[in-house]
């Protein structure tokens, strides 16, 4: 089996990686950056500040020497890591710089020095008009004298830009190092879904490949009560009807032959006798009559047949009309009276008034009683009696037909109403039986949308009882 939604959810698995990375990378690295130069710069602003209205405006108020101006200013670049500190004069000359000590014949100029460069913000990045060879982050504060409010002179506070780089890079690596706990923490994921969905998902498709190959007996359970778990459920359960109707398939093709077989091998045996004279004419109208028996046979598995083929069409239509069940009943116990008498069964009416109405179509629930009449009497032991009985509960009629006859095992019970399910034992006992006959009646009460059952113990007898509604005008009169 190709393995490719475990390798698509890798590949997912993996984009997420790499994704992760660059987004980590670029976005934080620049966010991060961003934030501590604007801080830093806020900072040194402030530091500029500060030394530009007091220190510095103490150098031109002349009220302290430059020699000492320096010391202090030394001083606080070394509270403030990794500064450099100077006081520029408006023309651009070094006056001060705590990087070093500027002897008086020391005439440093910052070329092209502009303050106003900087625009709005208090700050510049770059080499401060090439004063310096790596990157800088230069923030200025003007001097100025409380007498004339003109600037003397800036106090410029640098920093190495490498510095707020190192730090970006710092938050980088715990951003790196979060994302692969994160990474390793989402293989719990991976493993969730490998568990979960994967390899019962692989246990679903073998099974699959296993049915669509014919072999409907394979066995396999997913142990889950998910989605998953009901739907191998399902399958193996849909499995299992399949390979039950194929079976009853089989086994029916089976009697269907075999029913067809012996009656026409009968029928033609006794042509051919007929033909060759080995029956003599005289003996023939016997022997017509035991052909035209059989003959009666084949039409009556024929018939079975097309009825189920007909009662399966989705939406079979009811011819629905009120009539008396009572009479239906007297009706198709007098119809097997020839039967009864050959094996000296009585049917024992038991009819809940004179009249009942129900509301069904007649010709089916005729044909229902027929085949529950005729399966009493025929498991029934010779000398015993058969049973019917009507009662009415609520708005419902119920029919039973009880016989004391060989029963049915308990495992068979729910089996009867299948399409072709005879008992072994009694294929035996009834060979004309086709297994058809309880598949027809079930049919038939489920159109009427009612219910039937069975009562039954080995040995004891069968009872079968089903329910009919009763017609309105019936509730009318009550
Ligand atoms: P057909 O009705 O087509 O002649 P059949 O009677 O064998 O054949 P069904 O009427 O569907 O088929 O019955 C199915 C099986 O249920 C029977 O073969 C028999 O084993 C069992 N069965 C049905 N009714 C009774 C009963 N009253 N007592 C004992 N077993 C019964
Ligand atoms: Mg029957």
């Amino acid at each position: 089996m190709k393995r490719t939604l475990y390798l698509k959810f890798l590949l997912a698995y993996v984009l997420f990686a790499i994704f992760g990375f660059i987004v980590v990378a670029t976005f934080v690295y620049s966010m991060t950056y961003e934030r501590l130069r604007r801080d830093k710069a806020d900072t040194m602003y402030q530091f500029a500040t500060q030394i530009a209205n007091t220190y510095a405006a103490d150098l031109y108020n002349a009220e302290t020497s430059l020699d000492t101006v320096h010391t202090q200013i030394v001083a606080l670049s070394r509270y403030l890591d990794d500064t450099t500190i100077w006081i520029v004069n408006p023309s651009g000359r070094l006056v001060l710089d705590s990087s070093r000590l500027l002897g008086p014949g020391d005439e440093i100029v910052v070329e092209g020095f502009d303050p106003t460069t900087t625009g709005s913000s208090y700050y510049t990045t770059g080499d401060f008009f090439g004063s310096f060879d790596q990157e800088m982050l230069s923030v200025f504060a003007p001097i100025t004298i409380q007498s004339n409010y003109k600037v003397q002179a800036y106090v410029v506070v640098h920093t190495p830009v490498a510095s707020i780089q190192a730090s970006a890079n710092d938050f980088l690596n715990i951003s790196y190092l979060m994302l692969i706990v994160l990474f390793l923490l989402s293989l719990i994921i991976l493993i969730f879904f490998t568990e979960l969905v994967y390899i019962p998902l692989r246990k679903i498709t073998t099974a699959t490949e296993q049915y669509a190959a014919g072999n409907m007996k394979y066995e396999f359970s997913v142990e889950s009560e998910d989605e998953m778990g009901y739907l191998a459920a399902s399958l193996s359960y849909m499995a299992g009807e399949i390979a039950r109707q194929e079976d009853d398939q089989k086994k029916f093709v089976a009697n269907v032959s075999h029913d067809f077989r012996s009656p026409l091998t009968s029928i033609r045996g006794y042509l051919v006798a007929m033909q060759d004279g080995t029956i003599p004419e005289e003996m023939h109208g016997k022997y017509l009559g035991i052909v035209i028996n059989e003959t009666d046979r084949l039409t009556k598995l024929t018939n079975e047949l097309l009825t189920l083929n007909n009662l399966n069409t989705k939406g079979m239509l009811l011819d629905r009309a009120d009539f008396d069940i009572n009479q239906v009943i007297r009706n198709v116990a007098e119809s097997f009276g020839g039967t009864c008498m050959d094996k000296n069964i009585g049917i024992e009416l038991v009819l809940t008034d004179e009249q009942m109405l129900v509301n069904a179509d007649m010709s089916k629930i005729q044909q229902v009683l027929y085949n529950l009449v005729d399966n009493a009497i025929k498991f029934s032991h010779k000398g015993s009696s058969v049973k019917i009985e009507t009662t009415e509960k609520h708005s419902k009629v119920f029919v039973s037909v009880k016989d004391s006859g060989i029963g049915i095992p308990k495992e068979d019970q729910k089996l009867v109403f299948d399409r072709f399910y005879k008992s072994d034992t009694s294929r035996g006992k009834d060979k004309k039986g086709t297994g058809l006959g309880l598949s027809i009646v079930k049919e038939i009460i489920k159109a009427h949308e009612e219910n039937i059952n069975v009562i039954s113990t080995v040995g004891v007898g069968t009872e079968f009882i089903f329910s009919l509604p009763k017609a309105a005008v019936m509730d009318a009169d009550d």
